[in-house]
């Protein structure tokens, strides 16, 4: 089916107490593991692509990618921009076709950031893709680990959430609430009290960044909170990486790319399946559909009302 965009679904998935997980994918073989991972757990999926991505491998060619996938899938599924990081890559995202976006401004001023988001709503809104922001800061493990306290200083507060949100008007919010980015370690605990406070002020899908080194139970936790889109990225690549390895040292002589791709290829989706029904996405394809579809029917029609006036 054609590709969807992620504002329906993640109201829906809140409004239901389960999360759609957004897998970041590098390359051919973990965008096809993540979409055969979606059809064979019948969830729906959002397969992203970071701006680091897009400088290895080129916006259009990723897009290209995942808009096959998703025509051939019998699931939704979403391709959205994950951590623009400046307004022209942001634009050029949605001019290759991406029905979602998100606008990472969180290392900016707090003004500079709500200035540069709220243009980029309208924009983004103007064409009907829907748009997420990051309030606060998910920090980076990747040169080591993080102290509490280094955590804690990123983390977002509710009244900073509260302002964001009505002042931009964005579609999902990124939240700073105990995770880091590039983490290899399953063992950060989520402030899960931060996110009722957060969700009490805003009423717009919450999500969740550098889910890769939380806790199983915290995340469950986390969506009954009101986490409706959760991240991963780390883990996809090293479960592809792991896979490759494996091949090769069994194998040393081995030199067709395809014969060992496709074994890194069978452990991300693995890995993407376990996590589909820790989200508790897993048969959840269906629903979904319907309700994207009934507010499509239901936006239409006042489109159409609009027009008559
Ligand atoms: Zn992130």
């Amino acid at each position: 089916m054609p590709l969807v965009d992620s504002k329906a679904m993640l109201i829906y998935a809140q409004e239901h107490e389960f999360a759609v997980g957004a897998f970041n994918a590098n390359n051919m073989e973990i965008a096809q593991a993540i979409v055969e991972a979606a059809e064979e757990e019948k969830a729906p999926v959002i397969v992203q692509i970071s701006q680091g991505a897009i400088e290895y491998a080129g916006e259009n060619c990723l897009f290209a990618i995942v808009k096959s996938l998703a025509d051939k899938a019998n699931v939704p599924v979403v391709c959205h921009l994950d951590h623009g990081v400046d307004f022209h890559t942001v634009i050029r995202a949605l001019r290759a076709g991406f029905t979602s976006l998100m606008f990472d401004g969180s290392s900016l001023p707090f003004e500079e950031n709500v200035r540069v988001t709220k243009s980029l709503v309208e924009i983004a809104h103007a064409a009907a893709v829907p748009l997420e922001a990051e309030i606060g800061k998910v920090p980076d493990a990747a040169k080591g680990q993080l102290s509490p306290e280094e955590v804690q200083k990123y983390l977002t507060t509710p009244e900073e959430a509260m302002e964001f949100y009505e002042r931009t008007g964005v579609d999902s919010l990124a939240v700073s609430v105990g995770s880091a980015h590039r983490m290899k370690v399953q063992s950060a605990r989520l402030d899960i009290e931060r996110i009722t406070r957060i969700r009490e002020r805003i009423k717009v899908p919450l999500v969740l960044h550098g889910a890769s080194g939380v806790l199983d139970e915290s995340i469950s936790a986390a969506i009954r909170a009101g986490i409706a889109k959760i991240n991963f990225a780390t883990e996809l690549n090293k479960a592809f990486t792991a896979g490759i390895k494996q091949k090769l040292s069994d194998d040393p002589g081995l030199v067709d790319v395809r014969k060992y791709g496709s074994f890194g290829r069978e452990n991300v989706k693995k890995v993407v399946k376990e996590k589909i029904r820790l989200l508790d996405s897993a048969n959840k394809a269906e629903e979904v559909l319907k309700f994207i579809q009934n507010k499509k029917l239901i936006e239409d029609k006042n489109d159409k009302s609009k027009i008559v006036e």
